[in-house]
């Protein structure tokens, strides 16, 4: 399932960086939400409901799926 590359994951930062929305800077060993896709990094309060959207809509294919096979 190739599309499942680009999942946004939690991850925790390795190295000082900065949230892609807000700016908030992330020290490391915090933990925060990766996408993989665009590359970019966001702090928990801006990640969180992308986050929650992109599972929420696996979950639901994953469910299609499985009624149709
Ligand atoms: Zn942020």
């Amino acid at each position: 399932m190739s599309k499942y590359n680009s999942a946004p994951r939690e991850i925790k930062v390795k190295y000082p960086c900065a949230c892609a929305a807000c700016g908030i800077k992330l020290p490391k060993g915090l933990n925060v939400y990766y996408w993989p896709g665009t590359k970019k990094i966001y702090c928990r309060a801006c990640g969180e409901p992308s986050f929650r959207a992109f599972l929420e809509s696996a979950w639901d294919e994953e469910q299609y799926q499985m009624q149709y096979h």
